[in-house]
């Protein structure tokens, strides 16, 4: 501290002492309040770091071209609804078994791998069809997706979900291989089908594009070959790379579920690195020391490389699909990180509360200013009409109003179904007078938890629990921290407490 404070070590024992410090030494250690104290002494204003700056971040793009690897692509199938996307994965995975080295069953992980029959490469699957999956894994800035195959049945040709996976595509920049489906079909008419898609902003090659377009059936297995070929071709010349030696390990929760006997488990897509039993990824809020990892036909691996999908059981808790997974060294920093997360978060959220109060209050208070002018207006002998006459917006639609400074009461809403949680927000949000006012802060589903006390302790919120228990350990905790817990399982009950509640804050008439 001395060194920071460009004091010498015995003056600064002095200072101590006269500041009634006693049998300081030089080693003692100083507690941060203490220290922020003796830095404001000497003109110093000291800042508490409480490291809610740690965290796990993605590495910077490798560019040292002989650590790059190539990886197999990872493909979505898009296209619309009973074109056949289902029984092209299903034909797929069906394959990969039996040109694989493994019989049995495959299981859904939401993802699988192929050995393309001809080249003997890899491809991997992303095995939930539909824009859905593909549309929330982008919002969470996960661009799994290296291609898109779309499916357009020969005998349906371009249908509305076939433009709008199009869209998809081409807004977030990953290339198309087009699978013209159902070939097998009397009445199929794949020509109309390259046709309109070039109608339609696709390039296909047929027309001397770029686009590549085979004609399949995902019944008969017709061209299937042809339409893994296809992909290798195109990721050989996207020349799909990663980092796997050297590097933490990296790679995105594709999916994920409680699991009876195994707990929770997530499907995790290796991005970068080497995925290893015994490391540990932290997503999102939370973490795991990889227990076993296993592919799509329950075979137990070792070790998963980038573009692999394993299915990784050992979560704490069960991290959220598109959410990136990143490498923590050891446990403790997991630990540290998801807790620095959770804090900012809480710390987000209370801002937002208290913002929301706040809105409310302005607003109210705003309208009272105006309706206070009004007044003023009318005392200096302006008449309704005349300040009416003013034609000013603001005033007009006041004029009938008396708007006091109000008070504003915020609720937080726990029940047992999303059904009732918005009832009652509806029923009770706003509820109130100029004087006073409730808030509905927010409504969840759920038993109260520790989170929503600390918000209902800095917004000086009451909490509602409708036809919940509430654990005695949350019960505790809030009467610690002078927050209301109140249950009540019907909501009429609940409606009159809020009413009691704003009528008890009232101010007595004088
Ligand atoms: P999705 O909604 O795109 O997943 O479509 P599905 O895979 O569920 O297929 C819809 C229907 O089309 C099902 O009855 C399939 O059996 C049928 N189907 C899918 N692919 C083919 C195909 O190549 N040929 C024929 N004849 N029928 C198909």
């Amino acid at each position: 501290l001395s060194t920071i404070l460009r004091v010498r070590n015995e003056d600064l024992l002095t200072k101590l002492k006269e500041l009634g410090f006693e049998n300081m030494t030089y080693n003692y250690i100083l507690d941060s309040e203490t220290a922020a104290l003796i830095a404001d002494e000497y003109g110093f204003e000291a800042t508490t770091n409480d490291n809610t700056s740690v965290d796990l971040f993605e590495q910077p793009e490798c560019t040292e071209q002989k650590l790059l690897v190539p990886r197999a692509p990872v493909v979505t199938i898009m296209g619309h609804v009973d074109h056949g996307k289902t029984t092209i994965l299903d034909y797929l995975r069906k394959s990969s078994i039996v040109n694989g080295e493994f019989g049995g069953i495959t299981q859904h992980i939401g993802a699988f791998s192929v050995k393309t029959p001809k080249t003997k490469k890899m491809i991997t699957f992303l095995d939930t069809p539909g824009h859905a999956a593909f549309l929330k894994m982008r919002q969470r800035g996960a661009d799994v997706t290296d291609i898109v195959v779309l499916v357009v049945a020969a005998d349906d040709s371009v249908m509305p979900q076939t433009k709008e996976a199009i869209k998809h595509a081409k807004n977030s920049g990953v290339p198309i291989i087009v699978a013209i489906n159902k070939c097998d079909k009397p009445d199929a008419n794949p020509d109309k089908v390259v046709a309109d898609l070039a109608g339609h902003d696709i390039d296909v090659e047929d027309y001397g594009g770029e686009t590549q377009v085979v004609r399949v059936s995902g019944k008969t297995g017709l061209g299937m070959e042809d339409l893994e070929e296809s992909i290798i071709t195109l990721s050989e010349v996207l020349d799909l790379k990663a980092q796997e030696s050297k590097t933490l390990c990296e790679g995105w929760v594709i999916e994920s579920e409680m699991k009876k006997g195994l707990g929770n488990t997530a499907t995790f897509l290796v991005r970068r690195g080497v995925l290893e039993r015994g490391k540990i990824i932290v997503a999102g809020n939370t973490w795991c020391k990889v227990k076993i990892m296993k592919d799509e036909h329950g075979k137990v691996l070792k070790k998963a490389g980038p573009s692999t999908p394993v299915e990784v059981i050992g979560w704490k808790d069960l991290p959220e699909a598109g959410q990136l997974g990143l490498e923590a060294k050891d446990e403790a920093l997991a630990k540290k990180v998801i807790l620095n997360r959770m804090a900012r978060e809480e710390k987000f959220k209370e801002a937002q509360d208290i913002e929301k109060i706040n809105e409310m209050r302005q607003s109210e208070l705003r309208e009272a200013n105006k309706r206070q002018k009004i007044e003023e207006l009318a005392k200096n002998g302006l008449s309704l009409e005349d300040i009416r006459k003013l034609d000013s917006e603001e005033y007009k639609d006041l004029l009938d109003e008396t708007k006091q400074e109000c008070e504003i009461v915020p609720f937080i809403i726990r029940a047992d179904v999303s059904g009732s949680s918005e009832a009652i927000a509806e029923s009770i949000d706003g509820l109130g007078n100029d004087e006073v006012k409730s808030k509905v802060l927010y409504q969840e589903v759920g038993p109260p938890t520790e989170t929503d006390i600390e918000r209902a302790e800095t917004s000086g919120a009451i909490i509602f629990a409708f036809n919940l228990k509430t654990p005695k350990d949350i019960i505790l905790k809030a009467e610690r921290r002078g927050v209301h817990i109140k249950s009540h399982n019907v909501i009429y009950h609940l409606i009159e407490e809020v009413t009691h509640e704003l009528q008890s804050r009232l101010k007595p008439d004088i």
